[in-house]
C-alpha cells in the first residue's frame, strides 16, 4: 500500500518537476533572447547616439574653425591689396584696425582682433603693444606661416602673450613673403561647450592634431602636450592616441584604467581629431536597465506560474490522498461489510430452508434479496474504489462467448419474468465462439446494462443483442484476429431526458428522481460500467425517447481464440438447458485412477478427502523421485502435479516424465499451484500442462477439472451409479456434486491468489444451508473459531466438518517448526522458501489467514534476496505458528 501510495505520489512529483523544469527553461530561453535582442538593440542605439554626437561637435568645430579661416582670408585680401598700393604702415594699420572692429562687432566675442607683422613692422588690429623683446619671428604663428607657404597655417594652441588666454592661431604668408597676417582664436569657450557636454554626461574628450598633440582635452593639464612625444611612451595616451589616428573616423574599444571605454572620434579642419570616450557601463545603461526589466518581469511571471502550479499540484497530491484515504476506507469497509453480510446471508439461508411457516418464509426471503442488493452494492463500490485507486486491472482469459452469454440471461431472466417483460437475446450466429479477454468484467458490463433494463421498465420488453465486427490486422506479426464486440441492451422502460444524457454516466448520478423514487439504486452501476468498458479499450453509448425506452450500445475489442461461430443462441441455449435441468450433477468414477504429488501430507490429505465420494482410485506421492517410480509402474487417468516441491520441482518432474518411457504418455497432467497468477496458466499450458488447479484446491474446482479431463467412459452417469456399489451416493452430502450454480466458477476467473482471498470468493457464492459450516459447528470449532476462520477452513474441506477435523490432526501432526527452525539457523534460503510455501498453502487450507499470509511474506522475500525482512520476522511468525498448533491441539484435545 505504501509502496503504491509512494509511486502514484512520486508520479505526481515528478510531473510537478518536468513541468517546473520545462517552465525554468523556457522562462531563462526566452528572458535570454529577450534581453540579448535588446541589450543588441540598445547597444546598437547607444553607439548611434553616440556617433551622431560626435560627428555633430565635429560639424560644429569645423565650422567655427572655417569662419575663422574666412575671415583671415578676407583681411588677407583686403592687406594685399594694400601691399599692391604700397600702402603707408599708416593706412595699413587703420586699416587693420578697421578691420578688427568691423570683426569684433559683426561676428562674435571670441574674435581677438588681427594682427601681423606686415612689411618688418608688428601691427595689431586691437592696438595692443608687444613688450620689450618681443620677437616676431620666434612666435609659432610667424613660423607656421611659412611653413604653409601661403596657405592658412593653423598654429597649435600657446598662451598667448596678447591675451593671456590659450588660443589658436590662423595665420597666412602675404605675397611679399615676408608679412604674415594672423587672427587669434579663443578655443576655451568652444572647448568648454565640448565639456560641458561631455563632462555632463558620459566621460573624457579630448581634440588632436594629426601629430598626436592635445589641442583641448576634458583634463586640462594635458592641453598642449604631444601624446605621441617620448614623454607618452608606454602610457594609455600614446595608445589612445595612435589608435584615434588610425580609425580615421570609426569608433572603437578601450580599455583605460579597468574600465571599458567606447572611443568615438570625427575629422575636422586640418586634420584635427575630436574624441570621446564614453564609459560603457554608462553608455549601455539603457540596456541594462532592460536586461533588468526583463529579469525582473520574467522573475515575477515564474513566480505567478510557479504559484499557481504548486498550488494547484498541492490541490491535485492533496485530492490524491483523500481519494487514495477513501479508497482505502472504502475498500476496508467493503471488506468489513462483506464478511457479516455473508453471514447473514448464509444464516437466512438456512432459516429460508428450515422455516416451514409462509410468513417467515417470506420474511426471509425479503432478507435475502435485501442482503444481495447490499452485496452488490458493496461489490460495486469496491470496484470504483479500486479504479480509482488504479487498482483494478484487467485479467484476460479464454473464454466461451455463449457461456458468458446465457448465464446472463439466466440470472436477469427471472427478474424480468416476474415482471412480465418479455426477454429476448439475439446473436449473430457467426460470432466467433473462443475468445480472450476479461471475461468477468464482460459479465459485469453485460449484466449491469440488463438488470438497469429491467429495473427501468415496467411494461413490453428488454432485449440483448450481441454482433461483431471484424477488426482488420494490420501487423503482418499478429497472428491473433480480434473483433469489436457489439453489446446492445435495449428496453421499452421509462427512457431517459435528452439533458440526463451525460449525468448518467457519472459517480452516484440518479436522474429523474420523481420517476425513480421507487426504484432502488446507488447511481454507481453506469459509471462502474462506463469505466469498465473503458479499460478494456471500448466505448458506450446511449440512444432514448423519453417514456419509451432506452438503448445502450456497447463496443468492445476482444481477441479470437476460438473462429468456430458460435451458432444459433437459441438452439444451443435450449439444449444446454436439458442437459442443466438436472439439479445437481453427480461425478462418480470408480474405475479412474488419479494421482496426487505434493510434498505436504496435509495437501495430499484434502485431495482424498475431496475426491472420497467420487470413488476415484488415488495414489499419492511425496516428491518428483516417488512420482517417477508411480508412473513407471502405473497408467493413471490424470496426474495432479506440485509445483513447488523440494529437490524436484513439479516442472523438472514433468519435463522428466516426458522423456520416460511410460504408460502415462498421454496422461493429462495438471499443475497444482499456490501462486496463480496472471498468465501462469498460459506458461504452464506451454510446458505441456494441460490445466492448472490453485491451491487451496476448491471442491469445485477439482471436479470440473476431473470431468473435463477424465476420459468419458469412466464418469458414470446417475443411471450408472444404481449398481456400481448397490445405492446411490447420499443425497444429504454428495461430495462428488459439481454445483450447477455457475457463481463460483464464474466469479473466480484466473485471478492472483493473493489478491481475491477465498474468504472474498465465498462472499459471492454463499453457502448452501445445508452443509453451511455454521449449522455444523461444534463447541471446539467454535473455541478454535477464536483463532483461525474455521468457516473458510471448513469450506475448503468440502463442507464437511469431520474431513475438516481430520485436515487439523494433519496439520498438527506435520507440525515443520524443526525443519524450518533449522534452514533458518543454516541460511539455506533454497529449503527455507519451500517450507514457508508449504505453510502457506495448509495454513490456508484449515482458514488460519493470518498466518497464510505471513508465511507468504516470508516466502516472497525469499523470492527476492531480502533476507532482511526474512530475518526480521522470522521468530514472530514462527511464534504464531507454534502457538496456533499448540491451540489447535488444546482445543481439538478438549
Ligand atoms: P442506479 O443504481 O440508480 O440504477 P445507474 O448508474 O445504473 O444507477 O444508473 C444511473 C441513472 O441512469 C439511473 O438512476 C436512471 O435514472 C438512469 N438509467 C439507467 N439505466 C436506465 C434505463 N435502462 N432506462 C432508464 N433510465 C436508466
Amino acid at each position: 500500500m505504501k509502496k503504491e501510495k509512494n509511486n502514484s505520489e512520486r508520479r505526481f512529483w515528478f510531473q510537478y518537476l518536468a513541468i517546473l523544469v520545462v517552465t525554468v527553461v523556457c522562462l531563462a530561453s526566452v528572458t535570454w533572447f529577450t534581453f540579448n535582442s535588446f541589450s543588441r538593440l540598445a547597444k546598437e542605439d547607444a553607439v548611434r547616439i553616440g556617433q551622431n554626437s560626435i560627428q555633430k561637435d565635429g560639424v560644429a568645430l569645423n565650422n567655427f574653425l572655417l569662419k575663422k579661416k574666412e575671415l583671415l582670408d578676407v583681411a588677407a585680401i583686403l592687406m594685399e591689396y594694400e601691399l599692391k598700393q604700397e600702402s603707408s604702415q599708416e593706412s595699413i594699420k587703420s586699416l587693420l584696425y578697421y578691420v578688427s572692429q568691423s570683426y569684433i562687432e559683426g561676428t562674435d566675442s571670441l574674435f581677438s582682433g588681427l594682427y601681423g607683422f606686415i612689411k618688418g613692422e608688428y601691427m595689431d588690429g586691437l592696438g595692443w603693444v608687444p613688450p620689450e623683446g618681443y620677437n616676431p619671428y620666434k612666435r609659432p604663428w610667424y613660423q607656421e606661416a611659412f611653413k604653409s607657404r601661403g596657405g592658412i597655417a593653423l598654429v597649435s594652441p600657446y598662451d598667448d602673450t596678447r591675451t593671456h588666454k590659450y588660443a589658436v592661431s590662423l595665420s597666412k604668408r602675404l605675397s611679399d613673403r615676408q608679412s604674415v597676417l594672423s587672427i587669434d582664436i579663443d578655443m576655451s569657450e568652444v572647448f568648454e561647450t565640448l565639456g560641458r557636454v561631455r563632462n555632463g554626461s558620459d566621460g573624457d574628450w579630448m581634440v588632436i592634431d594629426v601629430n598626436g598633440l592635445v589641442v583641448g582635452h576634458s583634463n586640462d593639464s594635458l592641453r598642449g602636450k604631444n601624446f605621441l612625444n617620448a614623454e607618452f611612451w608606454g602610457t594609455p595616451h600614446e595608445e589612445l592616441a595612435r589608435k584615434v589616428l588610425l580609425a580615421n573616423g570609426d569608433d572603437f574599444e578601450f580599455s583605460f584604467k579597468g574600465k571599458n571605454y567606447m572611443v568615438f572620434s570625427d575629422i575636422v579642419f586640418d586634420n584635427w581629431r575630436v574624441v570621446k570616450l564614453s564609459d560603457e557601463t554608462v553608455l549601455f545603461e539603457r540596456a541594462r536597465w532592460i536586461l533588468v526589466r526583463n529579469i525582473m518581469v520574467s522573475v515575477l511571471l515564474f513566480i505567478v506560474i510557479g504559484i499557481f502550479c504548486t498550488n494547484s499540484f498541492i490541490n491535485r497530491i492533496k485530492t490524491l490522498r483523500s481519494n487514495r484515504a477513501k479508497s482505502i476506507f472504502l475498500a476496508n469497509m467493503s471488506h468489513e461489510i462483506r464478511t457479516p453480510i455473508n453471514g447473514i446471508l448464509g444464516m437466512n439461508a438456512i432459516v429460508l430452508k428450515e422455516v416451514h411457516d409462509e410468513s417467515l418464509k417470506e420474511y426471509a426471503s425479503n432478507i435475502q434479496s435485501a442482503g444481495q442488493t447490499l452485496l452488490s452494492i458493496i461489490n460495486d463500490i469496491l470496484d470504483i474504489s479500486k479504479i480509482e485507486s488504479g487498482k483494478m486491472t484487467l485479467t484476460p482469459t479464454e473464454y466461451d462467448l455463449f457461456n458468458v452469454l446465457s448465464d446472463c440471461f439466466n440470472i436477469n431472466s427471472p427478474k424480468a419474468t416476474a415482471k412480465n417483460l418479455r426477454f429476448t437475446v439475439e446473436c449473430d450466429p457467426d460470432i466467433p465462439s473462443g475468445l480472450w479477454g476479461d471475461e468477468v468484467r464482460i459479465r459485469q458490463i453485460i449484466n449491469n446494462l440488463l438488470s438497469n433494463a429491467v429495473k427501468y421498465t415496467e411494461f413490453g420488453e428488454i432485449s440483448l443483442s450481441v454482433g461483431y465486427d471484424s477488426i482488420p490486422n494490420r501487423d503482418p506479426l499478429k497472428v491473433e484476429n480480434s473483433v469489436m464486440l457489439k453489446i446492445v441492451v435495449k428496453d421499452s422502460g421509462i427512457g431517459i431526458h435528452p439533458e440526463d444524457m451525460d449525468a448518467i454516466f457519472g459517480a452516484f448520478q440518479r436522474v429523474d428522481q420523481k420517476k425513480n423514487r421507487n426504484i432502488e439504486g446507488t447511481g454507481l452501476g453506469l459509471n462502474l460500467t462506463k469505466q469498465l468498458v473503458l479499460m478494456n479499450g471500448g466505448d458506450i453509448s446511449v440512444r432514448s425517447h423519453y417514456g419509451e425506452g432506452s438503448t445502450f450500445i456497447v463496443s468492445i475489442p476482444q481477441l479470437v481464440l476460438n473462429m468456430e461461430p458460435m451458432g444459433d443462441f437459441a438452439s444451443k441455449y435450449k439444449q444446454a438447458a436439458t442437459t442443466s435441468n438436472l439439479p445437481t450433477e453427480t461425478l462418480f468414477a470408480p474405475n479412474a485412477r488419479v494421482l496426487v504429488v505434493d510434498d505436504v501430507a496435509l495437501n495430499l490429505k484434502v485431495f482424498r478427502g475431496l475426491l472420497k465420494d467420487t470413488k476415484v482410485k488415488i495414489d499419492t506421492a511425496m516428491n518428483g523421485a516417488q512420482c517417477l517410480e508411480l508412473v513407471k509402474e502405473k497408467r493413471y487417468d490424470i496426474i495432479f502435479l506440485d509445483h513447488m516441491m523440494p529437490v524436484m520441482d513439479g516442472l523438472e518432474t514433468y519435463e522428466r516424465m516426458k522423456v520416460l518411457d511410460t504408460p502415462n504418455r498421454k496422461t493429462p497432467v495438471v499443475m497444482l499451484t499456490a501462486n496463480a497468477i496472471v498468465g501462469a496458466k498460459e506458461s504452464y499450458l506451454k510446458s505441456g500442462f494441460v490445466d492448472y488447479l490453485s491451491k487451496p484446491v476448491k471442491e469445485w474446482d477439482l471436479l470440473r477439472m476431473l470431468k473435463r479431463y477424465l476420459p468419458e467412459g469412466l464418469i458414470l452417469t446417475a443411471d450408472d451409479l444404481v449398481g456400481v456399489d448397490g445405492k446411490i451416493p447420499s443425497a444429504s452430502k454428495p461430495a462428488g456434486k459439481i454445483e450447477k450454480v455457475t457463481e463460483p466458477a464464474v466469479e473466480t476467473p484466473v485471478i492472483p491468489v493473493a489478491q481475491e482471498t477465498p474468504a472474498q470468493e465465498s462472499v459471492e457464492a454463499p453457502v448452501e444451508p445445508a452443509t453451511a459450516p455454521v449449522e455444523t459447528a461444534v463447541d471446539p470449532l467454535t473455541e478454535l473459531g477464536k483463532f483461525i476462520n474455521v468457516r473458510m477452513g471448513v469450506l475448503y474441506c468440502a463442507n464437511d466438518e469431520e474431513f475438516y477435523k481430520e485436515m487439523l490432526q494433519e496439520y498438527t501432526d506435520g507440525f515443520k517448526l524443526p525443519e524450518i527452525e533449522s534452514a533458518f539457523q543454516k541460511d539455506d534460503w533454497k529449503n527455507y522458501q519451500i517450507l514457508v510455501h508449504a505453510l502457506k498453502s495448509t495454513s490456508l487450507t484449515i482458514g488460519a489467514e493470518e498466518l497464510s499470509k505471513d508465511a507468504k511474506s516470508l516466502e516472497f522475500a525469499c523470492k527476492d534476496s531480502d533476507f532482511d525482512f526474512v530475518k526480521e520476522n522470522h521468530q514472530r511468525v514462527m511464534k504464531d505458528y507454534e502457538s496456533l498448533v499448540s491451540n489447535i491441539k488444546k482445543v481439538m484435545g478438549a
